[in-house]
């Protein structure tokens, strides 16, 4: 309860700090090494006319009912990840059609669409006009009724499919690339794939990349397979796919969540006992979860890395008791 109510005033907080300075923005993530180093080698010390404040204390039990945690900064890895978008289809050669051999009326249906399959499993029986005895067609292959072009007493024709058997217990995940990044993504490199209605993931491994581009979209194919023991991946359906393509060794690494913006500037919060205070830091390379820091930090140091926004209010709140 209090700590609902304590966030809920710094959310306010945040608010008017932000109205009443008007001008903050995300800093500029594509461009973080144009940026003038010089500045930053004192790391936390007041600009002139910038900043009223730039620290705040914070007690560390109220620090811990607000869910604020820091960490030490650390060397760590960043990922080059590709976000793409892809369809699942069945694996070729895995879906069989089932014909009638000889021509004549349907005696018996035995699977729905839907149903699970064995191989060798008898699915319909016909009277042959040919030798007017009844056959039995069998499922060629295990897996699940896909479709059903039967009734029974109707004559099913030569070479007619009645049935449509899938094996979906593996599906390939067809993701298209586009452009340049058709040389730079190769096989073997990990893959995570979500599906698009529930947010469900998989790992797996990019196959290959197909030959040829697809002439409509102009993209090119990369394919890995997922696997579908549940039946819940479905052919057809929209996923989209992370592909890391390489990882890169960095000095100084921190999560994203600890990033804040204060006057234009990315800030992380470092902290010393109960003293929070707001260090202006130089940002390289990025991935889902994390950025490399170039300067303003050094390793081993105290970052706010959970609820950083709740130490950015309160030193907005710090502010504006200083200035009225
Ligand atoms: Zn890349």
């Amino acid at each position: 309860m209090n700590r609902t109510i304590f966030t809920a005033t710094l959310a306010l907080l945040l608010t008017l700090t932000l109205s009443a300075c008007g001008t903050d923005k995300p800093g500029d993530a594509a461009t973080p090494q144009k940026e003038d180093a010089g500045h930053d080698e004192t790391g936390h010390g007041h600009e002139e006319g910038e900043s009223e404040t730039d620290g705040t204390t914070i007690k560390a039990a109220l620090a811990e009912q607000s869910g604020i945690i820091s960490a030490p900064v650390q060397a760590g890895t960043i990922a080059d990840e590709h976000e793409v978008q892809g369809l699942l289809t069945p694996v070729d050669g895995r879906v069989a059609q089932v014909m009638a051999r000889f021509p004549g009326p349907i005696r018996t249906l035995r699977a729905n669409v839907g149903d699970r399959v064995r191989a060798g499993q008898p699915l319909a029986s016909i009277d042959s006009n040919l030798s007017l005895t009844t056959y039995s067609i069998n499922a060629p292959i295990s897996g699940v009724v896909l479709a059903r072009q039967a009734q029974v007493g109707a004559v099913a024709g030569e070479g007619t499919p009645l049935f449509e058997i899938g094996d979906l217990s593996e599906l390939w995940v067809d993701l298209h690339i586009f452009g340049a990044d058709t040389q730079h993504i190769t096989a073997g490199v990990p893959v995570t794939v979500t599906r698009m209605t529930d947010g469900v993931s998989q790992g797996t491994t990019l196959e290959r990349v197909l030959p040829g581009t697809a002439t409509a979209s102009q993209s090119t194919v990369a394919r890995a397979t997922v696997r579908n023991d549940d039946g819940s991946w479905r052919p057809g359906a929209a996923v989209t796919a992370r592909i890391v393509v390489a990882m890169q060794p960095a000095e100084k690494v921190v999560p994203l969540s600890a990033l804040q913006t204060m006057e234009g500037r990315d800030v992380v919060f470092v902290r010393d006992g109960e003293t929070y205070t707001a260090r202006p830091v130089i940002l390289g390379a990025r991935d889902a979860s994390k950025v490399e820091v170039k300067s303003g930090l050094e390793i081993g140091e105290q970052v706010v890395v959970e609820q950083s926004y709740v130490v950015k209010a309160d030193i907005g709140k710090a502010g504006a008791s200083h200035e009225h």
